[in-house]
C-alpha cells in the first residue's frame, strides 16, 4: 500500500498506519474528531486515555498548544526524537485527542515517511501505537498486519523501527516536570538539558523494587503491552538459565547468547534479545519478540528484569512489568 494512499486516507477524514522511529502508529488528521473517533474504535482504546500529536517541529508545536522555555530548550535538544511533551493545549486541538484534558501530549518524530507526510498533509497528525489497546505495540510491517487482520487501513511500509520502543512522556505542566511513561531519553538527558530536578517513575522499574513488591501483592501489576502467553518473570537471568526445564510448552525470552540454558530436558523455543547485550538492541527487538514468540502459541513465556541501572533498559523493564503475568 503506498504512501498516496495514506495520504488520501488521512486527508479525508479517514485512518491509515505510519512508521515512526520508536513504533507503527494509527494515524489520522488531529483536525478531525470523525477521523480521532475512528481511531479509538480500531484499536479498541478507552476514550479517557489521551492520543499524542505529531509535528514537525517546535513552531508547529507552538500553534497547537502554549510552549515554554523547557519545551524550547528540550526541542533544541532531542527534537525529531523518541521524547513527547505534555503542554497546556490551544483550542484548535479537538478534545477528542486531549481526552477532555487541557493539555495535549506534542511529538515530533524522526521516521522520514512520517516526516515526508507532515509536510505534505500540512496538518498535525494524531497517532497512538499501531495495536488493539493494551497488547503489543507492532514494530515491523508485518506485525500492524497480523494485529489488525482484514480491518488493517492502508500503511506505509517504513521497515522496522529503528528504537523499537514508545517515547519518553514527559509533563510540563507541573512545577517539577514528570516522566508520565520511561522511553529511550532518560531523565539524566533530561535534567542535563533544562538543569533542574525531573520526577521519574524509575525505582519501580528496578529489579529490587519489582519483586520484593510484586511478590506480596502480585496482583498489583498494572497490565499492558500484554502477549497473550502468560509471562514470568524471574528474580535475575542467571536464576532463570539454571533452573531446570522439562516442559515443552515453555518459551524463554533471553538478553544475548551469552546466556545458556543448563538442564533442560525439554526442546525449548528460546529468543535472544540482542547479539551481544547491546541496550539499544534489545530495546529494538523487545516488542517483535514478545510476538515472535506468542505465535508459538505455549503455555507459558520467561524472562527476567535487567539489573543494569541504564536509561533505555529501565524503560525495557517497565514493558517487561506491564507485560507480565506474575514474578517467581
Ligand atoms: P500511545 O498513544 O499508545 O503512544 O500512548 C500515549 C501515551 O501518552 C499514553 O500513556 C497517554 O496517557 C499519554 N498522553 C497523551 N496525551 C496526554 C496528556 N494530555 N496528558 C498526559 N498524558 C498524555
Ligand atoms: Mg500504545
Amino acid at each position: 500500500m503506498s504512501f498516496d494512499e495514506c495520504k488520501t486516507a488521512l486527508q479525508n477524514s479517514c485512518i491509515c498506519v505510519l512508521p515512526t522511529e520508536t513504533v507503527y502508529g494509527l494515524a489520522c488528521s488531529a483536525f478531525s474528531p470523525k477521523a480521532v473517533d475512528k481511531v479509538f474504535s480500531l484499536k479498541n482504546r478507552p476514550t479517557s486515555n489521551p492520543l499524542i500529536v505529531h509535528v514537525l517541529d517546535h513552531v508547529e508545536a507552538s500553534k497547537i498548544s502554549y510552549t515554554n522555555k523547557f519545551s524550547e530548550k528540550l526541542a533544541k535538544a532531542f527534537w525529531p526524537g523518541p521524547l513527547t511533551m505534555v503542554l497546556p493545549k490551544k483550542e484548535c486541538i479537538p478534545y477528542k485527542i486531549s481526552a477532555d484534558l487541557d493539555t495535549v501530549a506534542i511529538r515530533s518524530p524522526s521516521h522520514r515517511e512520517f516526516r515526508k507526510m507532515l509536510r505534505s498533509v500540512k496538518f498535525p497528525i494524531a497517532a497512538p501505537s499501531a495495536n488493539k489497546s493494551n497488547k503489543i505495540s507492532p514494530t515491523r510491517y508485518q506485525d500492524v498486519l497480523s494485529e489488525f487482520g482484514n480491518d488493517c487501513p492502508p500503511i506505509v511500509d517504513g521497515g522496522s523501527c529503528q528504537i523499537g520502543i514508545e517515547s519518553t512522556v514527559l509533563d510540563l505542566t507541573t512545577d517539577i516536570p514528570e516522566i508520565l511513561r520511561l522511553g529511550s531519553c532518560s531523565k539524566e538527558d533530561i535534567e542535563s538539558v533544562i538543569c533542574c530536578e525531573v520526577n521519574s517513575p524509575e525505582g519501580k522499574c528496578k529489579i529490587d523494587n519489582f519483586t520484593s513488591k510484586s511478590r506480596k501483592s502480585p496482583g498489583q501489576m498494572k497490565k499492558h503491552y500484554a502477549p497473550e502467553t502468560p509471562l514470568y518473570i524471574y528474580p535475575s537471568f542467571e536464576k532463570l538459565i539454571s533452573d531446570s526445564f522439562s516442559e515443552d510448552s515453555d518459551v524463554i525470552l533471553l538478553p544475548s547468547k551469552n546466556y545458556i540454558i543448563k538442564n533442560s530436558g525439554a526442546e525449548l523455543t528460546i529468543q535472544y534479545l540482542s547479539k551481544k547485550g547491546d541496550p539499544k538492541e534489545i530495546a529494538q527487538n523487545l516488542y517483535h519478540s514478545l510476538r515472535f514468540l506468542d505465535n508459538f502459541r505455549k503455555d507459558k513465556m520467561f524472562t527476567s528484569l535487567f539489573p543494569w541501572d541504564n536509561g533505555v533498559l529501565s524503560a525495557v523493564n517497565d514493558r517487561l512489568i506491564r507485560a507480565s503475568t506474575a514474578c517467581i
